[in-house]
């Protein structure tokens, strides 16, 4: 059995652990190529006009897979944590792409609710049965994904740059070179290192979620909140870079939120849609970068929450 993989959406957290799974299986594993402009416009094409960049992207990477497999893995994630969700768009997931794109082969929608082992098990007992009958093997696929997944370290330290900027955001659109115009490496041409929230402790995210004075609903609000309020706290990073998606609800509440708790530390937004231009997103980035650089040879240090450690005053504010 062909098995497609879009290689969108939370394709760059899970691919070890589905690929791993699903050869064991005895399946053959097509993935989608990497996001180009033939892929997005495509998903352009196909998905309903409302829905963010990321959804977008993934109905163009479906739409590829459509007539190169016999079955397709649609992840629909639902939680990764007890009493906690993804977002409505990943729980509609398997219907969007059913109604947009025609003529696809066999879906592959177990939803998905990771909080502990059991409940993923359930997932891969299910999966699992769209290509063997035979349990045992399915258990020991189950087990070499789990350790297979547990050896990939996805994220970004920025490591060897003298000045470094926090990037938060949605995995998808931070990994997808095409869809972020190659930020990364746009920032490390400017002198500046990424650092990314999977480089941070999970209890250290936890901690800073748990000062809000209400429980996060949505587990990218906890992770992405939590990891800028850790960045800053502990002087992690020099600024931050807030990658979203044009009309994502999540991202419109939790950038209030980062906003609120980092005061005149350092921070911008970079929206992301289909019509999103290079060159004006370029000047952001530079003019980010010489503030940065600019604050900090005034400073003379890191910025702390926006305030020179030694006397309690904004750098900029001195300035
Ligand atoms: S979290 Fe936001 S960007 Fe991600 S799929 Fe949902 S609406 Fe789109």
């Amino acid at each position: 059995m062909k098995i497609g993989i879009p290689r969108g959406l939370l394709y760059s957290k899970y691919h070890a652990f589905a690929k791993t799974f699903l050869e064991e299986l005895g399946a053959e594993i097509v993935v989608s190529p990497e996001t180009g402009k033939q892929i997005l416009d495509e998903g352009v094409r196909l998905c309903v006009d409302d829905a963010c960049l990321p959804m977008k992207v993934f109905h163009g990477h479906v739409s590829w897979l459509k007539t190169r497999c016999d079955a397709i893995l649609i992840p629909r994630f639902i939680g990764i944590r007890e009493k906690e969700y993804i977002c409505p768009m990943f729980c509609g997931l398997v219907e969007m792409v059913s109604n947009s794109i025609a003529d696809l082969p066999r879906l592959i929608d177990t939803p998905v609710y990771s909080t502990d082992r059991d409940r993923l098990y359930e997932w891969a007992k299910k999966t699992g049965a769209f290509v063997t009958r035979d349990e045992n093997l399915i258990a020991e696929a189950f087990g070499k994904a789990l350790s297979e997944q547990a050896r990939s370290k996805p994220g970004f330290s920025g490591d060897g740059y003298a000045y470094k900027a926090g990037l938060i955001g949605h995995i998808y659109n931070i990994s997808d070179r095409f869809v972020n115009m190659d930020l990364i490496n746009k920032l490390n041409a400017l002198g500046i290192g990424a650092v990314t929230s999977d480089v941070i402790d999970r209890a250290e995210i936890d901690a800073e979620a748990q000062r809000l004075y209400k429980k996060p609903f949505w587990s990218f609000a906890r992770d992405y909140y939590g990891a800028a309020a850790t960045m800053c706290r502990a002087g992690m990073v020099h600024g931050i870079i807030y990658l979203s998606s044009f009309s994502c609800g999540i991202d419109s509440v939790v950038i209030e939120l980062i906003k609120n708790e980092i005061g005149d530390f350092p921070f911008m937004v970079l929206k992301l849609d289909e019509h999103t231009g290079e060159a004006g997103f370029n000047t952001r980035l530079e003019a980010f970068s010489d503030m940065l650089k600019r604050r900090i040879e005034i400073g003379n240090h890191l910025p702390s929450y926006g305030k020179c450690r030694a006397c309690g005053e904004s750098p900029l504010r001195r300035a």
